[in-house]
């Protein structure tokens, strides 16, 4: 059998770093861990070929070749998701589908032949098996979470390496917190489960072999959800990397009682981790405990980020604006937050209802869900009715996601940033190879030269390099990421005015539908 695994398309977002990446010639910032995974565990005798519709389209020759097409994608990811089952099947192939965003809504995806949904360990095999007897259509469930110490390696070496900017490796899945708004829950259950320290080592061991050096994104939702079996993982980690002379620098995401366990902190950074990701959502308790995220209400968040940034980790954080109840203002306090905090990437977003969560799940019962099969993304309005006008929430948004990432203030609180972090315990084994050099002369020709901001980007960087010349690659990395955040923030502002404007032109307002920054 002959499978085409096809990976849809993500619209223009936060993460999508078009700007930036294109300095280092790169396509994407991660490869489709969850595809070669699945491709790890499709039978061994098939043969695979993997298209990243976000790096290539397909060819000719790849459609006349497959004799099946696998697809799989994140909810963002639908509209080139639904496109590519039809034009699958518009080439007489069959389509089976898998992933988050076919799990959470079958119904969607349904006219493909066949419906692998919930975790691939499991109904992987039933699919098999089922078409190996000839089934030409069906939907393979399973309540049942997989024990992922079981799971084999993904097949990197499908990849085109070069195309992306990081490699991804998975540690664990699911969360033991319970945030009223989250899906991962959902999709991976509460009770983490976590690889073997061999596993994972044998994935970096496979990377590494295949010639990848430099950035892995550990793609875990929350990478500490089980702290006893992370700190072993770590301690086998930190091993491997000093043997192999730390190949690697690492990033995840984690939750904020990170900041007390200065062990685990520790042992990170040994490892090489550089950034951690941080859902801090508002700096409003009421919102917090609403929506039930207690772990981020214990102790004061502008201490946590501090604890963890003077142990040597970059905090990235995600913000949300839109909790029921919330007071006017929410988006002025979030700016502050990150302001005092110096956070160099704070993820802006509205509240959306995920499918199936406890919100979803409330919202649902109180009826004030709209927009269902609608796109859900950061650049959409809210999915549901809000306890406050939405025309007051847009508008907090829009010109809190314009502060944020006004190059000016961007550049000082980086500069800010980067001093109180420290210099990095590991550097970067990545040479500065003939790509990071244009990069950097591109960078300096755009922000040094061409820019009203010029003056403030040799002023910073002259100081950092006064004080710890070592921080200066980290502070150009921030200086190339405000290429992507300047082009994102106009297309927040000009994609979130228009839906407002025509919202408000349904309720006969149009005087008030454009947001003035
Ligand atoms: S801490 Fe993060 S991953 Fe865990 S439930 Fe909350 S939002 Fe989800």
């Amino acid at each position: 059998m002959r499978a085409l695994l096809l990976y849809p398309l993500f619209p223009q977002s936060f993460w999508s770093f078009e700007k930036t990446l294109a300095l280092v010639d790169c396509k994407a910032l991660l490869p489709p861990l969850g595809l070669i995974t699945v491709a790890s565990i499709f039978p061994k005798e098939w043969e695979y070929k993997l298209v990243d519709r976000n790096v290539r389209s397909v060819t000719d020759a790849e459609w006349e070749w497959a004799e099946l097409v696998i697809i799989s994608g994140m909810i963002v990811q639908k509209t080139d998701m639904i496109a590519g089952i039809q034009e699958a099947q518009a080439h007489g192939l069959p389509v089976a589908v898998g992933g988050p965003y076919a799990t959470s809504l079958p119904d969607e995806v349904a006219m493909a032949e066949y419906l692998i949904l919930d975790e691939g360990e499991i109904t992987i095999p039933l699919f098999v098996e089922a078409f190996n007897q000839g089934a030409k259509q069906g939907v393979f469930r399973s309540e049942e979470k997989a024990a992922v110490t079981e799971t084999p390696i993904p097949r990197y070496d499908l990849l085109e390496l070069d195309a992306y900017d990081n490699m991804s490796v998975q540690f664990s899945r699911g969360c033991p917190f319970q945030c009223e708004f989250c899906d991962i829950i959902v999709l991976y259950g509460r009770k983490p489960r976590t690889k073997e320290p061999k596993q994972i080592i044998a994935e970096l061991e496979f990377i590494y072999n295949l010639g990848w050096r430099g950035g892995v994104f550990m793609v875990d939702d929350n990478f500490i959800g089980n702290k006893r079996n992370v700190k072993i993982l770590l301690k086998e980690l930190r091993v491997w990397m000093k043997e192999k002379d730390y190949p690697f620098s690492f990033d995840t995401e984690a939750s904020v009682d990170l900041a007390n366990d200065p062990e685990l902190m520790e042992l990170m950074v040994d490892c090489s981790f550089k950034k951690v990701f941080l859902g801090i959502e508002t700096p409003d308790e009421a919102s917090l405990a609403l929506t039930q995220k207690y772990q981020n209400t214990r102790d004061p968040l502008t201490e946590s980020v501090d604890k963890i940034t003077r142990t040597g980790l970059q905090v990235m954080a995600g913000f949300i604006i839109g909790f029921d109840n919330e007071k006017s203002g929410a988006g002025d306090r979030i700016v502050q937050f990150v302001e005092q905090t110096g956070i160099p990437m704070a993820m802006f977003s509205m509240l959306q209802a995920l499918p199936n969560t406890a919100l979803w799940h409330r919202l649902e019962k109180e009826g004030r869900l709209l927009n269902q099969g609608a796109n859900i993304n950061q650049t959409t309005l809210m999915n549901f009715v809000p306890t406050r006008p939405i025309e007051e929430i847009a508008r907090e948004y829009v010109n809190g996601f314009w502060a944020l990432y006004d190059p000016a203030r961007f550049l000082d609180r980086t500069y800010r940033y980067y001093l109180k972090l420290g210099a990095p315990k590991h550097s970067s084994k990545r040479s500065i190879d003939f790509k990071t050099l244009k990069a950097l002369l591109t960078i300096c020709w755009r922000q040094g030269i061409v820019r009203s901001t010029r003056w403030k980007f040799w002023y910073n960087i002259i100081r950092i390099f006064l004080r710890s010349p070592s921080l200066v690659p980290l502070y150009f990395v921030s200086c190339a990421n405000i290429e992507h955040f300047t082009e994102y923030r106009q297309i927040v502002r000009d994609k979130i005015n228009a839906q407002l404007a025509a919202y408000l032109a349904t309720k006969k307002e149009p005087e008030e539908a454009v947001v003035t920054v």
